[in-house]
């Protein structure tokens, strides 16, 4: 009988891996008494545990290594671009005798459970050797691949011969020589060891669900040219880690893979294989992890490539992964996978035609066959990202489980932490970049985070940190929203957790990127711990709120813009303004194909001759006309500067669109534009049938000034007792000149439309005495009854949000039908990008329904 202890500490540190080896490094650095749980009799986690033939890394090592200690990296020198794993747990072992770690790390004891209590805001962590530990802070370093899956096979007990699983190999090795050998698994771990137990084995019998991507590794010594970079200024190159998508330096592609000719795709692809690196294969083009046309270029080249080495068409057939786009499964880097089955002992079997009924006391039974085995290998992979975490029993505030909480997948608040559950972190949890990235760079992030949390926490003499549910919640939406743009969970993967039976399937790691994922752990902490609970003998304090509204596609776009650091518009000069839209309209996707485009003339308001173009669909006319007017704050744009949105509303509404080239500011001031969307509503209501429209179904339609001029033509049509208007779609409109409500002031810089640009354009267009006039300002008009139908658009981050929303409300007081939709998380530019900005779809498809129903058409999309 041992006797159990109870050790109170600051900081309790689950697993010794590279995550929890660095935390404690911190938690000393910082003063806090911390001691580290770790199941394994050593430390180095993955690489204590992953002793199989062939094990390595997939990054290059000078990559996957700590940054955080100087002398470090000049002491230790990588034998080859991907070490083995002997050679990654000597460095860790290297690193726990330097910093003399082993003292405050309690081997061979495994965490059972960890229970908070709220009165004394401390955590109590029972052991399996009987010790408990009572502790503030609670760091769960526990792994993300290592909680191995329990194979789900019938009969997996039954077999008498040998067993090894990957992921808790034997630490003497295993000598297959002679041996008939069964691997069943095709994953990064089979990939790698393969090739080196085929070499031993006398026959090898590969058992392979889905096929899984592979390159070759191209391993040996690292070049000097590949090296050169981190030598001559590993600081700098680290950074240069830290603030990538994946934590690794690398250019980022601009081109998408359909944007070069056949045979440039190719030259860049060979050169992907050729450089043998995992990042590299789903960066070569923009677009890969986006695009499935795109994608399918890069599945057909390796394809090609498997089908060149693999001698056997049907084996290679089999070995080409069909069911999952590149890297939405984790893809492999191999020495000699795929040559490995051309060696007449080995043979693969596609469980896909003949799937494993049981495992039998000597060997497997397939559907059609029974094979004998004198060994069994199960490279079966993990229960990936939550399976460590949940592991343990873990019980938080008012007796909530963790399991409970999770039940329907993880919630938590930037991958590191959870609420209900105050103190209790999570280093790289589901919710943060973790496998989709170089982890080292992900773990020292977090490791870095939370031990200035904790300090923070400290010097504020608090004692509990937790995040709120609105954060939380928020978080996981904005994650979710992120992979819903990407290919990533149309694979059934263990990324979404499908590997593991009665796992909820959702996208677990954050695919927005290590940098930009930084950047956001970042502001949290600037913002003064936004979306946290602090509490303690100082007080506390609630700053509950959301730390990304914006939909992933436009803050995408608005970094990018951002970076670009262009001059304000209005600083352009008006030839300058508008050479610069004409420059970033040709850069957008086109829209949709349209039946037929015709451009032509018709009379403008003092009798000048207005360019427009006309849209038709490719059905049978005649169809509904959408006079169309365009954004550019009066002062910019032309009858084709909104494109494709007139296309894709052509098409999607069945009806003509006439996109009008109004009069501009400051050649042609207020009330130019307004005269002249009521001649060319006119004009074209009254040709209606010869533009093949039908007579008396003519609306309007416009985004931002445009939608101030359809806004002010369907009241001057009224006033002026025609022409009849069927409805109006208002995107973004302007309607108020005369007065700067909250969203002007809140959505001021940095989205797109800015404050000041949008008084350039109001000053160039109409003298502030002139802003009270509704031809101006439509929300200011004495009637607004017995206006046509409309859709009014806002977008929650644009500084005419507001003003459209007081449109949107009048118009329905004054009794007119309207339905209003606002648009969470858009900017005043997304919406008319059509392809491009993917989270406003549903925002154009309820344009295009609202011109389909105002000629009393039916409605598609439902929104
Ligand atoms: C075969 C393989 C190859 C990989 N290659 C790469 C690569 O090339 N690049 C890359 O970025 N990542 C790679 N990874 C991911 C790898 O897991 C991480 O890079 C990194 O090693 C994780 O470190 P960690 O400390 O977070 O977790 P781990 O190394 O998994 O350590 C967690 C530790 O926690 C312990 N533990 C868990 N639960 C408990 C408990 N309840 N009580 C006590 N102890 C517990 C475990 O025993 C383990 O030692 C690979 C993973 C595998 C499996």
């Amino acid at each position: 009988m041992t006797e159990s202890r109870t050790t109170d500490v600051d900081v309790v540190i689950v697993g010794a891996g590279f995550a929890g080896m660095y935390e404690l490094v911190r938690m000393r650095r910082a003063g806090f008494s911390a001691i580290v749980l770790e199941t394994a009799d050593d430390v180095g986690g993955t690489w204590y545990w992953n002793r199989y033939p062939g094990a390595r890394c997939d990054i290059l090592s000078v990559d996957y290594s700590y940054s955080w200690d100087p002398e470090l990296q000049q002491e230790w020198t990588w034998s080859e671009r991907y070490a083995a794993q002997p050679e990654i747990l000597r460095y860790a072992q290297f690193v726990a005798d330097k910093h003399d770690l082993r003292r405050d790390i309690r081997f061979n004891t495994r965490v059972a459970s960890a229970v908070w209590n709220d009165d004394t805001h401390r955590w109590t962590i029972h052991t399996d050797t009987g010790d408990d530990l009572s502790c503030r802070y609670y760091i769960m370093a526990t792994g993300c691949l290592s909680m191995p899956k329990v194979p789900d096979i019938e009969g997996t007990d039954r077999f008498t011969g040998e067993v090894y699983f990957t992921s808790t190999w034997p630490h003497d090795g295993v000598d297959f020589t002679g041996k008939r050998v069964a691997v069943i698994g095709t994953g990064s771990s089979a990939v790698q060891s393969i090739p080196l137990i085929a070499a031993e084995a006398d026959q090898l019998t590969v058992f392979q669900r889905t096929p899984n991507f592979s390159i070759p590794a191209r391993n040996g010594p690292i070049s000097d040219e590949r090296l050169a970079p981190f030598l001559a200024d590993p600081g700098a190159y680290r950074d240069e880690a830290r603030r990538s998508a994946a934590g690794v330096p690398r250019e980022t592609p601009m081109e998408g893979a359909l944007m070069v000719s056949d045979e440039e795709r190719t030259a860049r692809y060979e050169a992907m294989w050729e450089a043998g690196e995992l990042l590299g294969i789903t960066g070569t083009f923009s677009d890969t992890m986006f695009d499935a046309e795109s994608n399918d270029t890069l599945r057909d080249f390796i394809h090609g490539k498997i089908r060149s080495i693999v001698n056997d068409p049907e084996v290679a057939d089999a070995l080409c992964p069909t069911n999952h786009y590149v890297g939405t499964k984790r893809a492999c880097l191999d020495t000699n996978y795929y040559e490995t089955y051309n060696l007449p002992h080995v043979r693969l079997v596609d469980l896909r035609k003949d799937p494993i009924s049981t495992i039998t006391e000597t060997g497997i039974d397939t559907t059609n066959e029974s094979f004998e085995f004198d060994a069994i290998v199960f490279a079966t992979g993990f229960d990936a990202m939550t399976g460590a975490i949940v592991g343990v029993d873990i019980t938080g505030r008012n007796g909530l489980t963790l399991k409970e909480k999770w039940a329907d997948g993880p919630v938590t608040y930037l991958g590191l932490m959870t609420s209900g559950f105050p103190n209790l972190f999570m280093i790289t949890g589901p919710g943060s970049p973790s496998v989709l990235s170089n982890m080292m760079v992900s773990i020292e992030q977090h490791v870095d985070w939370i031990a200035d949390a904790l300090v923070h926490v400290r010097e504020r003499d608090l004692d509990t940190i937790e995040p709120t549910e609105l954060a939380e919640t928020r978080w996981v939406q904005h994650s979710n929203e992120f992979a819903d743009m990407t290919l990533m969970p149309t694979a059934n993967s263990w990324y979404m957790g499908v590997n593991v039976p009665g796992k909820p399937q959702v996208f677990l790691p954050y695919p927005g990127g290590v940098g930009r994922y930084r950047a956001t752990c970042d502001e949290v902490v600037e913002r003064d711990y936004l979306g946290f609970v602090l509490d303690g003998a100082s007080g506390r304090t609630v700053n509950d709120g959301i730390i990304r509204e914006l939909k992933p596609d436009v803050q995408v776009m608005l970094e990018t813009m951002a970076e670009m650091e262009l001059p304000p518009i209005e600083t352009m000069g008006v030839d300058g303004a508008r050479a610069f839209m004409d420059a970033s309209g040709a850069m957008m996707p086109p829209g949709p194909d349209v039946g037929e485009i015709v451009d032509g003339t018709l009379p403008g308001a003092d009798g000048s001759t207005l360019e427009y173009r006309l849209y038709r669909p490719a059905t049978d006319g005649p169809h509904p006309i959408a006079v169309y007017f365009h954004g550019g704050g009066w002062v910019l744009g032309s009858a084709t500067s909104d494109d494709p949105l007139c296309r894709y509303l052509c098409v999607n509404s069945n009806s003509i669109v006439v996109s009008v080239n109004y009069r501009h500011a400051p050649e042609a001031r207020f009330p130019a534009a307004a005269d002249d969307g009521l001649a060319a509503a006119t004009w074209i209501a009254d040709h209606a049938v010869e533009l093949g429209g039908i007579p008396g179904q003519v609306a309007v339609a416009g985004w931002s000034a445009g939608a101030n001029v359809a806004a002010v033509t369907a009241q001057q049509a009224k006033l002026a007792g025609g022409p009849s208007i069927a409805g109006q779609v208002l995107l973004c409109p302007v309607t108020d000149g005369t007065a700067k409500r909250a969203s002007y002031l809140d959505n001021a810089e940095g989205l797109g439309l800015t404050a000041s640009l949008m008084d350039w354009f109001w000053d160039h267009y109409c003298d502030p005495a002139d802003r009270a006039d509704p031809k101006a300002s439509p929300l200011l008009a004495d009637d607004l009854s017995g206006l046509p139908p409309a859709l009014v658009v806002t977008c929650q981050f644009d500084p005419l949000r507001d003003e459209g929303d007081a449109y949107a409300a009048a118009l329905a007081g004054a009794g007119v039908p309207v339905q209003h939709l606002q648009c969470p998380g858009q900017t005043h530019t997304a919406i008319p990008a059509v392809d491009a900005m993917v989270t406003s779809e549903y925002a154009r498809a309820a344009m295009a329904d609202a011109l389909r129903s105002f000629s009393g058409a039916g409605v598609t999309s439902g929104v």
